[in-house]
């Protein structure tokens, strides 16, 4: 199945190309169009599977509907375990985002370095990707509002609850408007994560690929 059948626009389909994203890996191939119709999702599929382009993709494809950005409300959170993975998932935003028409600006914020010029930053961010500490820093300043977001993203949610962010995680949730699309994706399906889906996800789809032998 090529990436020409999944709903998305030439000019993304054009960077793809020149990333040499040939074809879509299984979670890709499920969850584009499934976040596309902007259905919660749940991805299940061990590390190296693509499981960033399957959520960033269709999200930049959302995001070119969205109504006009108020100052200092983004539109889509991305929480992340690490400062690592921030700045990953952040370059996938980014080199996707080249290809699409209305500008997506993107932002990574963690702890361990200055707050301020991520507060300076914030201005005009569509999508914020954060670990838990530093957006609740954040929140505490004044410095984002997350009333606008639309979706929310849980990357590697099987670490995050194994480093102790649940709590956080809860905060920041409860901050969020209760309509809204979720996305969690994880290597592994532990009980804890068992609890978290069924609470935070609304009829999603459950995409679980298995290890190739
Ligand atoms: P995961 O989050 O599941 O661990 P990543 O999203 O980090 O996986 O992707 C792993 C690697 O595979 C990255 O280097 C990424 O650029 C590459 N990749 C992802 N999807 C494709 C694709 N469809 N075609 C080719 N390479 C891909
Ligand atoms: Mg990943």
């Amino acid at each position: 199945m090529p990436f020409t059948t999944l709903g998305l626009i030439p000019e993304l389909l054009r960077v793809l190309s020149d990333q040499k994203y040939t074809e879509p890996t299984p979670i890709q191939q499920a969850a584009i169009p499934a976040i596309l119709n902007k259905r919660d999702v749940l991805g299940i599929a061990k590390t190296g599977s693509g499981k960033t382009a399957s959520y960033v993709l269709p999200i930049l494809m959302n995001l070119q509907k969205a109504v006009a950005l108020k100052n200092r409300h983004v539109n889509v959170l991305v929480l992340v375990p690490t400062r690592e993975l921030a700045e990953q998932v952040k370059d996938v935003f980014q080199t996707f985002g080249k290809g699409v028409p209305v500008p997506v600006k993107t932002l990574a914020v963690y702890g361990g370095v200055s707050i301020n010029p991520q507060m300076t930053a914030l201005q005009g961010t569509n999508v914020l990707i954060a670990t838990p500490g530093r957006l609740l820093e954040l929140l505490e300043m004044n410095s984002v509002y997350l009333s606008s977001i639309e979706t929310l993203v849980l990357d590697e949610a099987d670490k995050m609850l194994n480093l102790g962010f649940k709590e956080e995680v809860n905060k920041i949730i409860a901050l969020l408007p209760e309509k809204r699309q979720n996305i969690l994706l994880s290597a592994t399906l532990n009980q804890d994560l068992q609890l978290i889906h069924q609470v935070l996800l609304h009829d999603p789809l459950v995409i679980k690929i298995e290890a190739q032998e």
